[in-house]
């Protein structure tokens, strides 16, 4: 696509007619509560995030250890830190995971659908490593779960693992220069490192809807799907649900992969809908071996650089990928610019990017007419926000879904459901009788990291986390927390993301586990952000972070923006130069040696 500022304003009146119709779906969608208007699952609530996949309780008894490097999380994140410690020679290591076993997101997600929907080629880690190639294109999600033992069978962390175990205090212990972590199993952990890997959605998240309690039916989310109610298995068969009516509450990218399946083996399903996703074309297909047998070694990190250098916005000869993601992004950010390269005066860069946005806002809401046969609910599944608002959905079986009459779209213009009865689910003033509800309504985030990695972790005398957190996270690049030495961030707050996670995860483990070696090399202990490392951080952000926080304040409510309160959001404390200005940063500040930022000692 290219086009220049005339063209724009040629085409002034329908892009004037697109930015009020955007604007009055996002006022719509406003909740006043924002984040708090989801419940905790504590309390009453609390076993909705029961353990459904344990066979049998693990028992053992309690442990007194010193170590050199605790693991928090055994998902990727925690399965590639752990790898890369033994890579640089430690092999003393202590991975506690609440989990029965590894797999983080995708041993609590087996909801049926589940799939990835970065491609499994890049995506999947480690595949070099490990040998192993996935069977499709976009695995699912039994694959990548068996793919997460695989790593922790491979790199031999499963003696290091405790599962089944949470990490219930962390505290700084300066005479030692270690980590004191104690456990809810009464474990006493004493660690020279600590790195964190507990994920940014790892807490289901409830809606706080009027009467939720009084359900009388069966309800769960789809984090801990029920398939003792359901019947079947993540690839469906869900038998028991054929006399049931199925009301599934929220419509992001879990609902689009799991709803598909629901309609086929539920009596009725409700899909209730407060905005609807943009979903675009899947195209899954078996992993080609003739493809499998043309890899020279390093072709996994070429193909995850290129990935990431196309949705960064960079121009590439090749698109290995080639996918719904590297198409998007380069309509987004790269297709609108000069070919020669020239720098474009901001206003007009931004005059180009929103028309970008506008004209594949108009492509992605003529699939959806193009793959909904009933007109009135083709138009309520149209999304009418801008395309990076939200992140968007890929799946051929989701809009088909509506074309089926036991299936039934409930749009709820933004408001969501009024009320649960004993029986039913209140939506539009309109009662629903149903047997089940399903909450496919997403994950906390955002939350203090006290509240998503469960425990008190207190640094430097005695200051806890959550307070030095309080006003947004404040770290040095994302990984150092001053006063909390030793203990390293894995994950996407106060630094740049990668759309792909994995390989986000992979980079920054490199990175500090070349940190640690180095640190080690020269005998020091303790390494810590100092003051002014983190304010002069803080600094970068806030500048970094203004292109991204105004278009996120623009967009419709959701994880992103933390549901409209934009100076609490995600987007308000990330680095906003994108993901190949900050590795390149990375790149420079190991390249400068100084270590710049931080106390070594
Ligand atoms: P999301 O947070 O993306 O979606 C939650 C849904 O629940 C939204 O549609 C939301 O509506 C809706 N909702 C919230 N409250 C209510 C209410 N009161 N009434 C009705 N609906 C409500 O969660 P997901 O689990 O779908 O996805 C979370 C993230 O997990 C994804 O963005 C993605 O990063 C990841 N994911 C990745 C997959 C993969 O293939 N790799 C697959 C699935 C998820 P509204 O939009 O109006 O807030």
């Amino acid at each position: 696509m290219t086009g220049s500022v005339a063209e724009v304003s040629r085409d002034h009146a329908s892009v004037e007619s697109l930015r009020a119709k955007y604007a009055e779906e996002r006022n719509r969608r406003l909740d006043p509560r924002k984040n708090e208007q989801f419940i905790e699952v504590t309390g009453e609530y609390r076993h909705f995030v029961d353990d459904p996949w344990i066979e049998a309780p693990i028992t053992r008894g309690s442990i007194e250890e010193v170590v050199e490097a605790l693991v928090i999380g055994g998902g990727f994140g925690g399965l590639l830190a752990s790898a890369g410690l033994k890579k640089i020679g430690i092999d003393d290591i202590r991975i506690v995971e609440k989990a029965g076993d590894f797999g983080g997101t995708w041993y609590w997600n087996r909801y049926p659908g589940a799939q990835c929907d970065i491609e499994s080629y890049i995506y999947l880690p480690l595949l070099e490593e490990t040998a192993y190639i996935p069977t499709e294109k976009y695995a699912h999600a039994p694959e990548i779960f068996e793919h997460a033992q695989r790593i922790g069978r491979h790199f031999g962390l499963y003696d290091k693992a405790l599962f089944q175990t949470e990490i219930t205090s962390m505290d700084w212990d300066e005479a030692a220069l270690r980590w004191t972590v104690r456990t809810d199993r009464g474990d006493l952990i004493q660690a020279r490192y600590v790195l964190t890997a507990s994920g940014p959605l790892n807490r289901p998240k409830l809606p706080g809807i009027s009467g939720i309690s009084r359900f009388k039916g069966h309800m769960f989310h789809t984090s801990r799907w029920d398939y003792g109610y359901t019947g079947g298995d993540a690839n469906g068969g869900m038998t028991r649900l054929a006399d049931k009516k199925v009301a599934v509450l929220g419509t992001g990218a879990t609902a689009v992969q799991c709803v598909p399946y629901l309609a086929r083996d539920a009596q009725h399903v409700y899909v209730v809908q407060r905005t609807p996703s943009n979903v675009g074309a899947r195209g899954n297909r078996p992993t080609d071996p003739d493809w499998v047998k043309s890899l020279a070694p390093g072709w996994q990190r070429e193909r995850m650089e290129n990935f990431n250098a196309i949705v960064s916005g960079a121009r590439c000869e090749t698109d290995f990928v080639a996918d719904g993601w590297t198409e998007l992004f380069s309509d987004m950010l790269t297709n609108w610019r000069p070919e020669d390269g020239r720098e474009l005066a901001l206003p007009e860069a931004m005059a180009l990017m929103e028309r970008a946005d506008f004209q594949k806002g108009e492509e992605m809401r003529a699939w959806i007419a193009a793959h909904v046969e009933r007109p009135e609910v083709a138009e309520a599944l149209k999304p009418w926000y801008g395309v990076l608002c939200k992140r968007p959905a890929f799946n051929d079986d989701y809009l088909p879904s509506f074309n089926r009459d036991n299936v039934t779209l409930i749009d709820t213009h933004g408001a969501g459901v009024d009320e649960i009865t004993g029986s039913a689910i209140v939506c539009n003033g309109v009662s629903y009788p149903v047997d089940c509800i399903i909450f496919a309504t997403g994950f906390e985030v955002g939350t203090t990291t006290n509240r998503t990695a469960g425990a008190a972790i207190r640094g430097v005398g005695g200051e806890l986390l959550a307070g030095h957190f309080a006003d947004g996270p404040r770290t040095l690049h994302g990984f150092y927390v001053h006063g909390f030495p030793n203990l390293f961030l894995l994950g996407s707050g106060n630094n740049a993301v990668k759309p792909n996670i994995t390989d986000m995860l992979a980079e920054q483990v490199d990175h500090l586990v070349d940190l640690i070696a180095k640190t080690r090399a020269v005998g020091a202990k303790r390494i810590e952000a100092t003051a002014g490392g983190e304010a002069e951080w803080r600094q970068i952000i806030v500048a970094k972070s203004q292109g991204i926080r105004a278009m996120h304040a623009q967009c419709t409510p959701g994880y992103f923006n933390a549901e409209g309160d934009i100076e609490k959001s995600w987007s308000a404390n990330t680095y906003g130069g994108g993901a190949l200005e900050f590795s390149a940063l990375l790149n420079e500040w190991r390249e400068r040696g100084d270590n710049a930022g931080l106390k070594i000692s």
